[in-house]
Parts: C-alpha cells; structure tokens; sequence
C-alpha cells in the first residue's frame, strides 16, 4: 500500500481542470436531455443509451425508493441505494436482540433476505406533456380557490384515467411549472422489496449528525436491497412465493472507480427545489419559516433522546424521526448561512427591479405583466403573517393527544360512530396511549402552545391566553403550569378521553377543559388555513405563470422546472472547492481518514475490523485507487441535487456506475434556492469502499459475484 502523493496531485489536477471544464446548473427532464450535447462534456457513449422512449436505456435501471433514489445492479433486482434510505425499513427489523441497526446485516441466502417494511419501488415508463388539458379547465371567471381546485382535480382525474385497468401501474400527474406546464408520469410498481446487505452504523451512519452535510466525508452511506414479484413477473405484496425482479436493464459497476476531474452524471428523484421563487418568498424563508423549525427540531430532537437514553427499545422506536428531524434541522442552518452570505433574497430583489423596468418599457408586456410582481409581494406578504400560525397548527395537529381526538371527532360529525364502534373505541384509544410516549407528547404539546402565545394575538386561539395564564413573560414557568393544568385535563388519560368521546358533540362542545377547547379552536382554525392555502395556491398558479413567462422573454431563455420528484439528469465533475477563505477541499476521501477520525465513541466508532484490515493491510488491494494509494471513501462532484437524489448512481463517461450519491456540502444546501459552480458540491460514496466494505466487513462475497466483479 503506498499512501502518497495524492493531495498535491490533486490540487495540480483540480486547477488544471478548473479552467478546462464547466458544468451547469440544471436537474435535467429526460425530454431536455438531448439539447444538453453531453458528448462534447465527455460523455462517451450514445446520449440513447442514457434515455431511449423506443428502447431499453439506463434510465430504466433507476428507481425511486424510500424517498430516495435506487439502482438496479443485477439482473436479479438487486438494488444499490444509500443506507440513510434503507434506514426505515431496517430499524422496522431491528430490536435490541436483533439489532440490525447497529451490527449490519447479511443475507447469506435469498431465503434470509428479509421484507423492508412499507417499502415500494417506482420505475417511469413513460411520460408525456398535458398542460393544455389540465389547463383547459381554467376560466377566467374562477376564484384562485376554484382555480387550485379545478387543476388539482383534472390533475388526478387524468392520471386516474391512465391507470384505470392496468396492473403494475400508477399514473401522476406532476406540476413543473405552477399554473403552466404539466406531465403525465407512468411508473411502475413493485410492492416486495427486502433488505440483502446493510453495513453496521458505524460505517454507514459514521461521523453523524456532526459529519451530516459536510465535507470531507468518510460514511460508507449504502445498502443493498432487492425488488421482488409474483412469478408472473405481476407486481405482488411480500410473499415466499415471489422471484426477483427482472429489471429491463440493470447498471455495470465499474471498480476501477473515478478521478478528480472526470466527467459524472446523476440519473434520480430529486425532490424539491425553489429556483424560480421570487425574494419575497425567499426573505420569508431565510428569516421566519426556517429559523423556527430549525429551533423547534431541535428541541424536538433533545426531548427523544432524553426520554430513551435508558432504552434502546426506545430508541430503535424513534431513530426513524430522530434521524429526519436531525437532517433537516441542520440543512435548514445550513441554507440560513448560504441565503445570508449570499444575500440572495437581496439579489433577486434587485433582479425583480431590472424584470419591471423591461415590462414597463414595452407596452404590451406592460398590460400583461406589469402589476404581476407587486401581485406576488401582495401575496407573500400575507403568508409571512401567517406562517408560523399554519405551521404550529399542522405541528399541533400532529401531536398523539389532538390526533387522536380529532379523529375522534371527526368520526363523530360524520355521525359514523355507531355502537360497534362505540364498544371498540374503549380499546383503540387504550392502545393509543400505550403506544404514546407521554413526556415526549406533552412538552411537544406545551411548546407549541408557548409558541402560540409569542404571535400576535389575532393569531392565537383564544384559550391560550388562559393556558399561558399570569406566565406571559416566563417561558419555563408557563410551560410547567401547562403540564399542571394537563394533568387534571380528560385527554390526559384513556378513562377520560373514552368519557368524553361517549358524550354528544353539543356537551363537548360546552367542555370548560381548556385542553378540550384548544382542540375545538384548532379544528375551526385548521379549516380556515385550508381556505386560506386553496386562495393561495391558486394565486401563485396564475401569478408564478405570468412571472415565469416575463422572466423568460427578458432573459430571451428557456428554464429548466424546479425539482419535483421525477426523473432528471444531472451532470458535472469530479471537483473539489473552497468553501471559505484559504481553504481548499480535494475530492476524494480514503481509509486513511477513516481511521484518522476514529475515537473509538460514537458517531466515530469504526468497527475493529475495519482498524485493523487498515493496519494489516490484508484486503483486496485492487479496490486501492492508484493515485491515492489507498480505499478511497467519499468523492465530492459539481453535480446538481437534492434530497430525493439520496441512493443515485454517479456514472462515469461510459454509463457505468462508480458511486453512489447521498448527501450535498454544507455551503450547498443553498442550492435549493441557487446553483452556484462556487458552492455547490454533492457527496458520494465510491463504488470501491462499497466493494470494500461488502466483501471484507459483510463477508458477502456473493454480492461481488452477483455484480461480476469477483
Ligand atoms: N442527504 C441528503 C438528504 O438527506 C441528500 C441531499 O439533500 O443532498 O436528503
């Protein structure tokens, strides 16, 4: 093993590169993929290979699973995906006798491989342009309420209408551009999906939450799974029955991995992006919505793990929601950052002042767009009053206690609760309880109603003024007089909830338990910001449209829509970058870093085989990349993605897989908002640590044989 030479290498090799080759901003539909003249980019095969609507092409490898992305890498369905995506459905497995989780898991056998609970698999078959029949049932004439609804409603009845009949199939219909532009997704499902290899959280988890959005990174972020169905090849629930999946085409991996430098691209689902925002939206953002929830998360976080520090039962329950909840928080400080250094709602204001004057200068756009974006001010300058409100009432709303006495009541204003119901309902709500955690539901509980109290007070619910009492000023005092006054509350017991919910509505409606009033206000509330949603869903349709088509005549281009969840195609290179002053990052991690980050704690506890294959050097030395003289771990890319594109293969120039993407640098989770070639770096693991791992920590030599690379 020779560990030399690469950080100057790569640094000579990265200037060089630099001034050679640039990507672009861009999750590309798979209808713009042939304007984008990949071949001149450096990638070496027919752009048909990649995306072929008559044939058989990469993209038929891809899949969207657990909220991320998956790729077929054996023609026996097995699946590449990250380990932060197979999370769910191993914990759903876990418990502590049998801790997947932390240990890992193999299946040494198809028969041991076992049903990753609740996960289905997606693959787009077709799509094709319907913007002109959704929008045909817009009129003039509409509400913004009746416009949301009249497209929401045509939206589902077309994809409905593509489904009717067939098996294997869901049809969606998505929105790429609000109130312009819309397509019809055709996806095939796949209901058996299982877990086959899964490294222990010290490797696929390791460094974090402190590691979570960073680079340099070192967490061999992958899992297998496997997609199965009836033998018929029809889509199936989980039975012993099922055969593996045969996917039309499946991804070659390349073991001879990457450089620095190298043209990559990125076949997945990225979620969401918000590109074509305008500042308002922006500001709101950057000062109100993600600043709160970022500070409730966290506190939400503190309260789970204090309440299992004791338990792993415990902990195994609430790792998936730890986990999301830390993802997010972090993401949300890290786009803080990026929209303040960049100033961005500031930029785009001024871009909106340069955008008005070239409509009021010409007169016909003048008449159609020029009260457009003082429209669109109107409208988030309402929302910014509210959203907190909406956000705390959909955060109360899913607090265990409302939920579960909303349901209630909404059985009972439907007049659904007969006696059956009525001599069951005793027992749904016991085993409701018992499921609850109920220090966790109570401070969540008292928070929010805190949080209630600090908004203007048009915005609160009346009973909280009598919840917060004389406590105003005091935050701790006020929360520990609400977890007093809970206790003498009926929804503070199943015994009280089953009394309550055996009265008539009118005797509910006269309770004088504050805990009862509040839910009765938040249900009125809740209905009134569905309105409110509906006017501005439809406002923004019509008002985002108009924006987008005056943008697009003054900077005379077309625009790529905002990530949505479908397929796209993102390329770019194998680069690193100077996150801060003097500070450069090099693109590729290796073992070294691994061990050099260990302390033996977690989240940086390698496991003791891992130390000592290092120091031994006993492994397959030619899953080493040459120029670092090492396993290399993580690699770092220009490409453009975001949370969705989690589980994406990175492909070399041949199509052939060399990592798998799972995260973004801590400076580009900005880029939801905007792409920069300064910033905005994603994060993969290298196809060989995968190998690596899988064959010397997993001893699952079988799946090198299954992806012929033994
Ligand atoms: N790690 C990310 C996620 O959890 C992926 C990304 O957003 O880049 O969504």
């Amino acid at each position: 093993m020779s560990r030399r030479f690469g950080f100057l290498t790569s640094i000579l090799l990265s200037l060089f590169l630099f001034v050679t080759l640039t990507a672009d901003e861009g999750m590309y539909p798979l209808s713009e993929i042939s304007r984008l003249d990949l071949e001149s980019k450096g990638l070496e095969i027919p752009v048909s290979e990649i995306y072929n609507p008559d044939g058989v092409s990469l993209v038929d490898a891809i899949c969207q699973v657990g909220g991320g992305t998956g790729e077929f890498v054996s023609p026996d369905g097995l699946i590449l995906t990250n380990h932060h995506i197979a999370y769910a459905g191993v914990v759903a497995a876990s418990t502590p006798e049998r801790d997947y989780l932390r240990e890992g898991f193999t299946a040494a056998s198809r028969a041991e491989e076992i049903p990753a609970e609740g996960y289905i698999c997606r693959i787009t078959e077709d799509y094709r342009d319907v913007s002109e029949d959704v929008l045909s049932v817009v009129t003039d004439e509409m509400t913004p309420a009746e416009r949301s609804d009249a497209i929401r409603e045509k939206m589902k009845a077309i994809a409905e209408a593509e489904e009717a009949g067939r098996e294997n199939i869901s049809c969606e219909v998505s929105e790429m551009f609000p109130g312009k532009s819309y397509v019809l997704f055709t996806y095939r499902i796949i209901r058996d999906v299982r877990l086959v290899y899964v490294p222990p959280l010290s490797v696929g988890n390791y460094g974090g939450e402190i590691d979570n959005w960073i680079w340099p990174r070192h967490t061999g972020d992958f899992s297998f799974m496997r997609a199965y169905t009836a033998p018929d090849g029809s889509t199936a629930a989980y039975s012993e029955d099922n055969v593996p999946f045969k996917p039309k085409r499946y991804i070659k991996v390349a073991p001879e991995g990457v450089s620095e430098g190298d043209f990559v691209f990125i076949l997945g689902y990225p979620g969401r992006t918000y590109r074509h925002k305008t500042s308002d939206y922006i500001a709101l953002y950057e000062r109100t919505i993600l600043p709160y929830l970022s500070d409730r998360y966290d506190y939400m976080i503190e309260t789970l793990e204090e309440a299992s520090k004791e338990d792993r039962a415990l902990q195994l329950e609430f790792a998936n929601m730890i986990k999301g909840l830390a993802n997010a928080t972090k993401n949300y400080k890290g786009k803080i950052q990026g929209l303040r250094r960049l100033d961005l709602a500031e930029k785009r204001r001024a871009e909106e002042a340069q955008l008005q004057q070239f409509i009021e200068n010409d007169g016909k756009l003048n008449e159609s767009y020029g009260n457009t974006l003082e429209e669109l001010r109107g409208v988030y300058r309402d929302y910014e009053a509210s959203s907190l409100q909406e956000i705390i009432v959909t955060l109360l709303g899913r607090n265990g206690y409302y939920n579960l006495f909303n349901s209630i009541l909404s059985t009972m204003e439907k007049g659904d609760l007969n006696a059956e119901r009525e001599q069951r309902l005793e027992e749904v709500i016991a085993r409701q309880y018992e499921a609850m955690t109920p220090a966790v539901e109570q401070d969540f509980l008292a928070t929010l109603i805190w949080d209630f109290h600090t908004l203007s007070k048009e915005r609160q619910p009346d009973v909280i003024a009598t919840l917060i009492g004389g406590h105003g000023d005091d935050r701790g005092e006020a929360l520990d007089a609400i977890h007093a006054a809970f206790k003498e509350s009926a929804l503070s017991s199943p015994e009280g909830v089953t009394r309550i919910a055996k009265q008539d509505l009118d005797a509910i409606r006269a309770s004088k338990d504050p805990f009862i009033e509040l839910a009765l206000e938040l249900r009125e509330l809740n209905k009134e910001i569905i309105e409110r949603r509906r006017t501005r869903d439809g406002e923004l349709k019509r008002l985002e449209a108009a924006y987008i088509d005056a943008k697009m005549a003054w900077q005379k281009k077309d625009f790529i829509p905002d990530a949505n969840s479908t397929l796209r195609l993102t390329y770019g290179y194998i680069r690193g970058y100077a996150p801060a002053d003097a500070t450069y990052y090099s693109p590729q991690t290796s073992l070294k870093g691994v061990i050099e980050k260990n302390t033996g704690e977690r989240p940086f506890d390698a496991p003791d085989q891992l130390v000592e294959l290092y120091n031994t050097g006993n492994y397959d030395t030619s899953l080493e990349d040459e120029l670092l003289g090492d396993i290399p771990v993580g690699m770092l890319y220009n490409m453009d993605t975001t949370g969705g594109n989690s589980g994406s293969p990175v492909l070399n120039a041949r199509g052939e897989l060399v990592g798998v993407n799972f995260d973004r640098a801590f400076e580009a989770t900005v880029n939801d908002y905007q792409w920069s070639e300064e910033y905005s770096r994603s994060i993969g693991v290298d196809i060989r640590y995968v190998l690596f791992i899988a064959k010397h920590l997993g001893r699952a030599d079988f799946l090198l044989d299954e992806l012929g690379v033994n």
